[in-house]
C-alpha cells in the first residue's frame, strides 16, 4: 500500500496510510510542537503538502 508523506511547517516530516491518518499523526505533532495550530492549518497542509512516500 502506498503511504502518504507531508512535511510540518517545522520540517519535521510524518508518514501514514492515508491522508485520514496523516491528519491524525500531525494533529498529534502539533499539539506536542504546535497547540496554537489549528485543525484547519494542518488540513491545508496536508491538502497542499501531502505526496506519495517511497
Ligand atoms: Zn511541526
Amino acid at each position: 500500500m502506498m503511504r502518504r508523506a507531508v512535511d510540518c511547517s517545522c520540517g519535521h516530516h510524518l508518514e501514514a496510510d492515508d491522508n485520514d491518518e496523516l491528519f491524525v499523526a500531525l494533529r498529534a505533532h502539533a499539539d506536542v510542537s504546535h497547540p496554537e495550530m489549528t485543525d484547519d492549518e494542518i488540513r491545508a497542509i496536508i491538502k497542499s503538502s501531502a505526496r506519495d512516500a517511497g
